[in-house]
């Protein structure tokens, strides 16, 4: 399987038997359906989510990607408790693209939101 960001291998890393995809190259991450509400619940799952939250901005603009299973084009979710995150999904099969760092971000949702609606509060 390649990477639907960067067309780099995707290698098989895991988490208390969950295995998800990761790219050896931009380090995004391939959830199939299931696994990314399940690895959110588990505590300390974000150690798959190895890459630099850095190099995954870098990527997160690239957003005409296809699914690398059924390649259909994937459509760009916004985390509703989140909305800085951007994940891209696949209507059919429900798998979901996560940028290197996104993944930590997303489970991390009540401290880092609430610093930045505090920040976007002292911007109004
Ligand atoms: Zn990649
Ligand atoms: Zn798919």
């Amino acid at each position: 399987m390649n990477c639907p960001k960067c067309q780099g291998l995707m290698k098989q890393t895991g988490f208390e038997g969950i295995v998800v995809e990761q790219c050896s190259s931009c380090l995004g991450i391939w959830f199939d359906e299931f696994e990314l509400e399940r690895l959110k619940a588990l505590p300390g799952s974000e150690v798959i989510d190895s890459g630099d939250a850095d190099l995954g901005a870098k990527y997160n603009p690239v957003d005409r990607i296809f699914c690398p299973h059924d390649h259909t084009p994937l459509t760009r979710m916004v985390d509703v408790r989140q909305p800085h995150i951007w994940y891209e999904s696949c209507a059919v099969c429900h798998g979901a693209f996560l940028d290197a760092g996104e993944f930590t971000d997303y489970k991390h949702e009540t401290i880092g939101d609430l610093f930045r609606r505090i920040g976007l509060k002292a911007r109004d």
